[in-house]
């Protein structure tokens, strides 16, 4: 039996990922070195592709983490020195608010739980907004023109955006954005393992500063080191190397495809997910009751009764479906609508929900 995967993350492989990974090893590129033109020439090729995809200006820094957790630490570290304020709308950018008390930081906390909540009145001593596109805790987006219009209204801050289960689907206009960071095992449909920080001239501008009020802002990973290592198209540290790689590649997959036919594609699939839970309001329901607010990539379901009993049914089809987070663990089941996943695969898992269910 196929198994398909729906988790959150790990998630379905991109299809093209195995294919690589055999080139990859039969091209030995686990063994080459990080300081020689082979990786050179990876690291400038993977780069340069996020940017033509994504539409990166030329003057944002591209830079690779190990994690999207780690996305945030670095933020903090690089451009935070007193305040900080963070939209909250479920665990991940609870984390990211946690991260900068952590570091001691005024760290505010502003809850989300309507479109009302989106403009928050930001004062003048807010260094950073940090904003959490698509909370894949709860399947709340924070749509993009929301985070837009956050930096417009408040330029003297620095916009910092988590797009980890969000990212290639939604449009994001980085040059209103200073910092945004994700990991690849959810929305390029690759292994875990690899995180990329994007980051505008005034977020580096704001790490220079820091580092000379301060002395230190962190070491092998604060911005200043990542920049020196980029412009010879390299990381301080030994990087995944495979993971660099494989990303690049599967970016140019990606591109052949179209980022409209991936976008129309993630919206048809949400869409018929979508009609068949309208159909069931008995059994399931959307935990996100405002459609504008509703994540199409990490769909969110309510589950009548408790949800433990459905994810072994639809396992037992085959199906590998996330459970819910924290506290939702036993009540929601998650549905991943990455890139990678297919209307094959959605159909797959309507059939089996209704098996299931009916
Ligand atoms: C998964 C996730 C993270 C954490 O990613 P890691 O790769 O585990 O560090 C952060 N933010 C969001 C929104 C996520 O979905």
């Amino acid at each position: 039996m196929n198994t398909r995967f729906f988790t959150i993350g790990p998630s379905k492989l991109f299809p093209t990922v195995s294919g690589h990974m055999s080139r990859a090893l039969k091209d030995n590129i686990p063994s080459v070195s990080h300081r020689g033109s082979e990786f050179h020439n990876i690291f400038s090729q993977t780069t340069s592709a996020l940017r033509r995809f994504l539409s990166i200006p030329d003057a944002h820094r591209i830079f690779f983490l190990s994690s999207a957790t780690e996305g945030m630490e670095r933020i903090v570290q690089n451009c935070v020195e007193k305040k900080s304020l963070h939209l909250v709308n479920g665990a991940f950018a609870k984390k990211f608010w946690q991260t900068s008390v952590a570091y001691g930081k005024d760290a505010i906390r502003h809850d989300v739980a309507a479109i009302s909540d989106l403009s928050p009145s930001v004062s003048e001593d807010i260094e950073m907004i940090a904003i959490t596109q698509n909370e894949t805790s709860t399947g709340m987006v924070i749509p993009t023109e929301a985070s837009h219009a956050l930096k417009r209204a408040n330029p003297h801050a620095l916009l910092a955006v988590d797009t980890v289960s969000t990212t290639p689907y939604a449009p994001l206009d980085y040059s209103l954005v200073d910092c945004a960071f994700f990991s690849v095992q959810k929305g390029f449909g690759l292994p875990a393992g690899l995180g990329v920080l994007i980051i505008s001239d005034s977020a580096l501008a704001k790490a220079a500063a820091l580092t000379d009020a301060k002395g230190s802002v962190g070491w092998y990973h604060s911005f200043a080191e990542l920049k020196k290592y980029a412009a010879k198209n390299e990381t301080p540290e030994t990087p995944n190397v495979l993971a660099i790689y494989l990303l690049g590649k599967v970016l140019a997959d990606m591109e052949q495809v179209g980022i409209r036919a991936i976008r129309k594609g993630i919206e048809e699939r949400a869409d018929m997910l979508s009609r068949f839970v309208d159909e069931h309001p008995e059994r399931l329901s959307f935990f996100q009751k405002d459609p504008a607010l509703r994540s199409q990539t990490t769909i969110v379901l309510e589950v009548a009764g408790s949800s433990r009993p459905l994810m072994d049914k639809l396992r037992a089809h085959g199906l590998i479906v996330g459970a819910g987070y924290g506290e939702y663990k036993d009540h929601h089941i998650r549905i991943a609508n990455f890139p990678a996943h297919t209307t094959e695969d959605m159909t797959a898992l309507i059939t089996g929900l209704s098996d299931v269910l009916l």
